[in-house]
């Protein structure tokens, strides 16, 4: 059998693609290998040269920042609550050669819960000048969600905004009022009226405004296809276009909106698409 293996070798080395042999594939790992609908993974691919790889997940261009230490270029994937679960192919392109290499990684179902929420019968019975209102919101919203910052601004560790424990969870199907509403796209954290909410990391301050259902809302966009999002503020401290350092007292928290109480609605935005903003934080710690 060990006579045999060079020709093994031979074979394999005639049939591998010009710069696809073994000894030159990058180095990628995902962790998670596979991710749950509204989840994150942290994509790796180990430094081959100066020139940023170029990464394609689910058609859209992935972010990578540099870690020198650790000889790595590194980033998010992520899917939203709307993926089907299913195979996904996560295509990288090096700039030193020509050659894409893919991989596949598994999207799963995965069950967020339910929760019940009573709130006043006009906050979810819009009239019609209201309901007017919160459609520009979200249009508003959506357009700051899918027009980042090329350029990433965040690094390292993921923090939270305010030191509560979460209360809500990300990602449960909402019964409001007993009829099912879109479910809960970030977490809730307590925090008393008046807590100082802080920058999860570096960006560009894209939104302060009051809206119907948010609140008090401000909208960072870290760059690289990364927004995160604080509801129901009792103040603003910030203003649209500020560059603000990780960490950054942004404002207070309240209960402005449609809430039942003082907390921080925080939510994250991965190339349009709501993920899980624990989730991230976790996987970030690794930096
Ligand atoms: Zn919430």
């Amino acid at each position: 059998m060990r006579k045999r293996t060079p020709l093994l070798l031979l074979f394999f080395f005639f049939l591998c693609p010009v710069g696809a042999s073994p000894s030159s594939a990058p180095d990628i790992t995902i962790t998670p290998f596979k991710i749950g609908q509204g989840e994150v993974g942290l994509l790796t691919i180990r430094k081959n040269g100066e020139a940023k790889p170029k990464v394609i997940w689910m058609g859209k261009n992935t972010a990578l920042i540099e870690d020198k230490k650790n000889g790595i270029w590194w980033g998010f994937i992520g899917a939203d609550l709307t993926t089907r679960p299913g195979r996904y192919t996560l295509h990288v392109r090096l700039a030193s050669d020509h050659d894409q290499y893919s991989k596949t990684i598994r999207i799963l179902s995965k069950d967020h819960g339910i929760r019940h929420v009573t709130v006043p019968r006009e906050m979810v019975e819009l009239d019609a000048p209201t309901l007017k209102r919160v459609m520009q919101e979200s249009r508003k919203v959506r357009g700051i969600l899918t027009r980042s910052d090329e350029y990433p601004l965040w690094s390292g560790r993921w923090i939270l905004p305010v030191a509560g424990r979460v209360v809500c969870p990300f990602g449960c199907r909402s019964i409001i009022n007993g009829v099912e509403r879109s479910p809960h796209s970030g977490v809730d954290l307590k925090a008393a009226e008046g807590t100082p909410v802080m920058a999860t990391n570096k960006g560009t301050v894209a939104l302060v405004a009051n809206h119907f259902f948010s609140g008090l809302s401000v909208i960072i966009d870290h760059g690289g296809g990364i927004q995160s999002m604080y509801f129901h503020l009792s103040k603003a401290l910030v203003r649209i276009g500020e560059l603000v350092e990780k960490g950054a007292n942004l404002g207070l928290s309240g209960s402005t909106g449609r809430a039942t109480g003082p907390h921080l609605h925080f939510g994250i935005s991965l190339n349009g698409r709501m993920v899980n903003p624990i989730n991230l934080i976790q996987i970030s710690r690794r930096f």
